[in-house]
């Protein structure tokens, strides 16, 4: 089915649950920005509740995060994390392991924006982020 142009009520599409696989927490998926080719974008917005996070991964064309309510960490291997705060935006390079999620004691929710690969492959996950590794103190404000 064609794309059509036109306004997709907020109604039409619903919240999924983060699956157990890829994040640690409760969390939940609005999914935004859904297209067909020749378009690869996706977008959704992502709501961690506190401890929230998802699993280690990369994406084949990256990735942008727009945080826009709450406190959350983001997390490249090899560094300690960040803080996140809302109008935040993080610039994830094709293909660099990372994790996002929320602070220990916070809600929060940023849009997520990516690219599937040229040959349709999407997200590669790795394993989930232990407590220990998330416990890290974050750097930032
Ligand atoms: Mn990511």
């Amino acid at each position: 089915m064609p794309v059509k142009a036109g306004v997709v009520r907020a109604g039409s599409r619903q919240t999924k649950r983060g699956a157990a696989e890829t994040f640690t927490g409760t969390v939940f998926q609005d999914p935004v920005v859904v297209t067909e080719a020749p378009s690869r974008m996706g977008g959704s917005v992502v709501t961690f509740t506190p401890g929230a996070r998802t699993a280690w991964h990369a994406h084949p064309v990256g990735q942008t995060l727009y945080c826009l309510s709450g406190v959350g960490r983001i997390c490249f291997q090899g560094e300690a994390p960040q803080v996140l705060n809302p109008g935040d935006v993080v610039n994830i390079p094709p293909n660099t392991q990372h994790w996002h999620g929320a602070s220990p004691d916070r809600l929060f929710a940023h849009l997520a924006l990516s690219e599937a690969g040229e040959k349709g492959e999407g997200t590669a996950w790795g394993r989930h982020v232990s407590d220990e590794e998330y416990s890290i103190a974050a750097t930032g404000p």
